[in-house]
């Protein structure tokens, strides 16, 4: 078994690598299903056919993915390569409580396989930027709070995606070090126990080891927390944004999720969750 259920393509405004690349690599490596995952993040990003878009930080255009090009090339490739490795279509969804209702309209539009829900932003401020305006002269414990009521709020509102992704990503980004878990416990719990009432699921996201945490992301510990409040569906994705990325540290998660209590990893067709043992 190896599926990477998180990868991007050169549709990501952050990403150059090819998805006929994507998928060639993912063969050579011996992955069996890929879900593709290109982001759309609406409040700061525009879709591709908007005349005056917002600019990055570096002045660069900030677009979402230009939908009909990308569902055109994901079917070329399923006939391409079909019969060598398994593509889902996904898009990983940097949702907003008030970025809400255009994401409602965009799942409505287009056949998705597979949709990671995201808080990549909060009131519209960007966690990556270099000055990092949404906690640059906070208290640690208030833009934690803020980033998880954030979600809550979303999980609550939203129910079209298939899992959480990076469920702890503001950790990646915290100018004063990783947030102990047990300090945003009760609000954590709260939005796992939530995923679970609405049979949603969450991601264990690789790319934690490359960002330096010595960790997945969300951390293990929140994954444990997810299996013992009865959370059972759950992806493994490298969220690849370069060759040296993808299928990275997919096969030895799954040892992990084992020995926490995990009896299956799962894939997404039309947004329906099958379940393969481990
Ligand atoms: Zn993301
Ligand atoms: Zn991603």
């Amino acid at each position: 078994m190896f599926f990477d259920y998180h990868v991007h393509s050169s549709f990501s405004n952050d990403c150059g690598y090819p998805m006929e690349d994507v998928i060639l690599d993912a063969i050579d490596q011996g992955i069996e299903e890929l879900a593709f995952a290109d982001h759309v993040d609406y409040g700061l990003y525009d879709d591709w056919d908007c005349p005056n878009p917002h600019l990055n930080y570096d002045g660069d255009p900030a677009l979402n993915v230009d939908y009909p090009a990308y569902f055109m090339e994901l079917e070329r490739m399923r006939a391409a390569y079909g019969s060598r490795i398994r593509i889902a279509a996904g898009l990983e969804f940097g949702i907003q409580t008030h970025t809400i209702p255009r994401y409602e309209k965009l799942f409505s539009a287009w056949p998705l396989d597979f949709v990671l829900l995201s808080v990549h932003q909060v009131g519209d401020l960007e966690f990556w930027y270099p000055d990092n305006p949404f906690m640059a002269g906070r208290a640690q414990q208030e833009y934690n709070d803020e980033y998880y009521e954030e979600l809550y709020r979303c999980v609550c509102g939203f129910k079209n995606y298939s899992v959480l992704a990076h469920m702890d990503l503001i950790r990646r980004y915290d100018p004063a070090g990783p947030f102990p878990t047990e300090r945003n416990r009760d609000i954590i719990a709260a939005i796992l126990e939530q995923v679970i009432a609405d049979g949603k699921g969450i991601e264990a996201n690789t790319s934690g080891y490359r960002y330096g945490m010595g960790d997945l992301s969300p951390a293990t510990d929140i994954i444990q927390l997810y299996r013992d409040l009865g959370g059972t569906v759950i992806t493994v994705g490298s969220d690849s944004h370069r060759p040296e990325h993808l299928g990275s540290r997919v096969r030895e998660t799954y040892d992990l999720l084992r020995s926490i209590g995990f009896r299956s990893i799962a894939t997404f067709e039309r947004m329906e969750p099958a379940f393969h043992a481990l």
